[in-house]
């Protein structure tokens, strides 16, 4: 049984099942970027048939997360943007920190989730890892969660570097690791728990990571920002926030080479009205979605 969400302001985007799986898509809310940045090098008369651009020329994304039901553990992919913003972020983003909502309106509760993997920091990946409650308390937001992200990605983010500082804000990790809540994932695979793994798609940054999803010989992808949206298939439409975009274009083919004979079902990371779909190989050489309809 699947089902995509009808409605943009639907909260839940998507269920499906996996093998002996469930998948659920869930949402924080749409939010808005600069559709140049999204687009990178690619002109904006080319970008926008897919992507329509508001006056300010921004563009509306998602914030899917992915949550897994194994029948053994319940698995969190991503925890969206959070509600830590600064009040002039939280504005330009037009951010709207409905994840909680959207666990209730699944029927899913917070402490029952045991694995929360982030895919890499950036502030629009991790940011309901932990939640400002009314006592102005940082506290997790899964309670029963063990945390998993790179420890690349903690390095770095430490580094506060001119060119991304604003996309790592410490109190997304900083508690879960002096907690002992998260733990820190080495090298460029490893397994969470049966059926969980990760493996590292370098590009967006040094140490992205994709979720595997496997359940009785079928395979679901959470590609994170190697492909943001269906609209980011051409493996040259990448990113302008892309730290290494030459890499990413080698990295895409890498997924294609599998994901495409493999038939993996995508799961893109910041697509709200596509969050979902299989991806073929066009006569022309280029990947073209097979999208699931409501
Ligand atoms: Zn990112």
């Amino acid at each position: 049984m699947t089902s995509v969400a009808g409605e943009p302001d639907d909260l839940v985007r998507a269920c499906t099942t996996l093998g002996e799986f469930e998948l659920t898509i869930l949402t924080d809310g749409s939010y808005y970027l600069d559709g140049g940045a999204m687009f990178g090098v690619v002109p904006k008369v080319m970008w926008e048939k897919r992507a329509p651009a508001d006056a300010q020329n921004r563009i509306q994304l998602g914030t899917n997360t992915v949550v897994v039901r194994t029948g053994r553990h319940t698995v969190v992919v991503e925890t969206g943007i959070g509600n830590k913003l600064p009040e002039k972020l939280r504005a330009i983003y037009d951010a709207k920190q409905l994840l909680p909502k959207s666990f209730a309106a699944a029927g899913i509760r917070l402490d029952e989730v045991d694995i929360v993997i982030n895919s890499h920091l950036h502030f629009d990946h991790c940011g309901w890892n932990t939640t400002l409650n009314e006592r102005g308390e940082l506290v997790p937001t899964f309670p029963n969660a063990r945390y998993f992200a790179h420890r690349g990605e903690v390095e770095h983010g430490r580094l506060q570097l001119e060119r991304d500082a604003i996309s790592y804000r410490s109190a997304n990790y900083e508690p879960l690791l002096e907690s002992g809540q998260m733990t820190l994932i080495d090298g460029s695979t490893s397994e969470i728990v049966p059926g969980i793994s990760v493996e590292c798609f370098p590009g967006h940054t040094a140490q992205t990571l994709a979720i595997m999803i496997d359940s009785s010989g079928k395979r679901a992808c959470y590609i994170s920002d190697l492909i943001p949206t269906a609209a980011h298939l051409d493996p040259t439409w990448v990113m302008g926030y892309d730290l290494d975009p030459v890499r990413c274009i080698a990295e895409r083919r890498r997924f294609y080479e599998r994901a495409i004979p493999e038939e993996w079902l995508v799961l893109f990371t910041h697509d709200h009205s596509t969050p979902m779909g299989y991806i073929n190989m066009a006569e022309n050489g280029k990947p073209l979605l097979r999208k699931i309809t409501p």
